[in-house]
Order: C-alpha cells, then structure tokens, then sequence
C-alpha cells in the first residue's frame, strides 16, 4: 500500500488544531487556538460583500489585486516612518502568515542550510523547515522573562546558517523583543549574510514595550523577509489573507513559489482588505486597548485557579506552568483533565519545544474572546482551585 513521504513522517498533526477539536467533542470553552470569538469590524464585512456583488469573484493577480498591495505598502510606511515599501516589486499577498512563513521558507532556503528559531516557537515554524528541506537550530528563550542568552544564540549561527525566524510579540511567550536584541539578531543576520524570517502578525497587539520592525534596522530591509496578515490585526482569521514584504530580490522568488503554491489569496476579501488597511489610528489603538482588558480578565483567574502567570507584554497567549496544581501530571494529560473537567481548552507546553521536556509543566491559554466567554472559563478555573489545608 502507497505509503506517506519521509518528509511528512517527521512531524506529527497540529496539537493546537487537535485541541479545538477535543474543545468541540467535550463542550469546552475553547482557549486553545488563537481566533477571535467576537465579530471583526462591520466596515470589513460590508467592503467584503460589496466586492462580491461588484463580480470581483475571479484570479486577482498572483502576487496580489495592485489596490491591496498599495494599501499594504501605504499602511506600512504611514505606521513606521522610513520604512519605504514598494508595492510593485516588494510585496507578495498570500493565504495568511502560514502560506506567507512557508512559501518565503522555500524560496529563500536550500536543503542542508540552517535556521535559527527561538524556543517556544509556533508550531508551524518546525514543519515549515523541514518541508523547505532545512535544518532548524533551536535556541533557547529563557524563564521568567523569555531572555536570550547571546553566547547561545551566537553559537547557534555558523557557516550553514540561512536564516533566522523572529516573532514579536511571540507566540506563545508573549515576549516583545527589545532593541537591544533586535540589534543582536541584526549583526548576526549581517555577519553571517542570512535572511531574517519575521512573523509580525501581532505588531498592533502590545501591552509593554514597543514593536519594532527588524526590517527597520540599518541594512536589515534587504535581508528580512516580514510576514504579515490581516488574521489577528483585523479579527478575520478564515479570511486567509496575509502578505510579505522582502527586497524584490527576494520577492521574485517568493511570488514564483507562491503561485505554484495557492494561485492567489481570495480576490473579494483583498479589496475588503483595502478598506482594512485604511482604517484610522485610532482603530489599532482600540484594539490593543481591549486586548489588555482580555488579558487582565484572565489572568486574575488563573493565579487565583493556581498557575504560575508568565505576563505577556504582547500578542493574544498567556503561558502558565501548572505544577502548582499538579506536578504529577505531564502537560498532555494535564491539558486532556481541563477539557474534560472542568471544561477548558488550552495547548500543553511540549508542542511549543523541540526537546518536549522544557514544556511537560506548562500549558498555554489563549484570550482572544468575549470578556463573557473569559467569565465562564474563569469560573470553570476556579473550580480546580486547590483546597486550603
Ligand atoms: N504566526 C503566528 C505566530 C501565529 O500565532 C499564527 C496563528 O495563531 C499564525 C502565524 C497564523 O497566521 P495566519 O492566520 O495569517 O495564517
């Protein structure tokens, strides 16, 4: 019987996605998976069906509809000055981050070249790597705060190295990177003439500190691919629609690999997202604003329920470590007890590691959800609260 290739043997399912599963067969609250459970802006919907009635139902170009890719280039320049993005020659419109992180992958790494990931990571960066044929190099984020060590992140780069993947704010620390690391990446990326592969999808969803496009560096727009969606900016996760801005250098490879890929990203909802990427200031302040009120219905919660609360400073995840509660149990069947009873979904720990070990005591909730929806799972928290001696 026809069997799989070795390259699909090398890594499993998606754990987050299998946990929305089990979040559905058990009744759960679902604080798995990173999507919004509250509608995106009604200006998107509107924009969304007028262009299906305006019978733009067919292929947009394969890099991207020229009003989207012009909104992307405008937006971007207007949110940090003196970044300059050509919409022609600098810009490719994907099938979200996901389609955007794997299709720069393949077009920028060669099998046996190395790239450099901090761990945790997004489970997606792994198979992305692997499907491009490259070797990842995980490096370590270290507790409490998520710090790098810079002898290891500089041992990690050597004569095979490629690439390097940044997410800030990270998923799943919630870390924002800092400029002083952003300016260490810079000179390795430099020094080692390698292609920094970042994952700004959480850019506008920040509590502390600032995001800081990598890109923005001296000399770093010519080596950094940026990976970007309307996903989490916009609330629209099945939209599916993302780009990435790279040198055109670059950019022509990611196009030809991206069309080969998918085609092209649904034509209506690029022209919805003209109207997104239009949006005023105001908007991104909002949403970051609402974010922190999330983040702060939560967390109360699982302190008071008994997890250690590594604070996220960004994005839409908080890590916990459970052993306070159970250190018996490893973050697999941990996660399996929450969703059964009392009813909460979240994603054990190990899926974020390369060596499975560094996570068996943690587990990650996610808080993009109705301060209604955080209520009922905070209420379902507190039935784990460890009874008083
Ligand atoms: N990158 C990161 C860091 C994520 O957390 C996610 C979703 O959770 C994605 C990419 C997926 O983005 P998209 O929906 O644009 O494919």
């Amino acid at each position: 019987m026809p069997g799989i290739s070795a390259k699909a043997q090398t890594f499993g399912e998606s754990v987050i996605r299998d946990m929305t599963r089990m979040a559905i067969r058990h009744g759960a609250v679902n604080l798995a998976q990173g999507f919004p459970d509250f509608p995106c802006p009604p200006e998107l919907k509107a924009a969304a069906k007028a262009a299906l009635d305006a019978d733009i139902n067919q292929y947009a170009i394969t890099w991207g509809a020229k009003r989207f890719r012009d909104a992307i280039a405008a937006k971007t320049s207007r949110t940090y000055p003196g970044w300059s993005v050509d919409p022609d020659t600098q810009v490719t419109v994907v099938c979200g981050a996901t389609e955007g992180m794997i299709a720069a992958m393949l077009a920028v790494l060669d099998p046996g070249d190395e790239i450099v990931v901090f761990e945790p990571f997004y489970e997606n960066y792994g198979p992305d790597a692997i499907l491009s044929g490259a070797v990842p190099r995980y490096v370590t984020l270290h507790e409490p705060d998520w710090s790098i060590d810079e002898a290891e992140l500089r041992a990690a780069f050597g004569p095979k190295t490629r690439g390097i993947v940044l997410t800030s704010p990270h998923n799943p620390t919630g870390k924002v990177f800092d400029r002083r690391e952003l300016e260490l990446i810079a000179d390795l990326c430099r020094e080692h003439d390698a292609v920094a592969f970042t994952d700004d999808i959480y850019e506008h969803i920040v509590y502390a500190g600032e995001h800081i496009p990598l890109a923005t560096l001296p000399g770093m727009a010519e080596r950094t691919v940026a990976v970007n969606s309307m996903s989490k900016t916009y609330s629209v996760t099945g939209w599916r629609v993302g780009w990435v801005i790279a040198s055109s250098e670059l950019t022509s490879g990611i196009r030809k690999v991206h069309d080969f890929l998918t085609v092209g990203a649904a034509a209506p909802l690029q022209e919805a997202g003209v109207v997104a990427l239009s949006l005023p200031d105001d908007y991104y302040a909002t949403l970051a604003a609402d974010y922190r009120e999330r983040r702060d219905a939560l967390l109360p919660a699982l302190e008071a329920a008994g997890f250690r609360v590594y604070v996220p400073d960004g994005a839409y995840y908080v890590m916990t470590d459970f052993s306070g509660i159970d250190p018996e149990l490893d973050d697999v069947s941990f996660a399996r007890r929450l969703v059964e009873d009392p009813g909460v979904a979240a994603v054990p720990g190990s899926s974020f590691y390369s060596r499975p070990e560094l996570g068996r005591s943690k587990i990650r909730f996610a808080f993009p959800k109705r301060l209604e929806t955080l209520a009922a799972a905070s209420e379902r928290l507190a039935r784990l609260r460890v009874p008083a001696a």
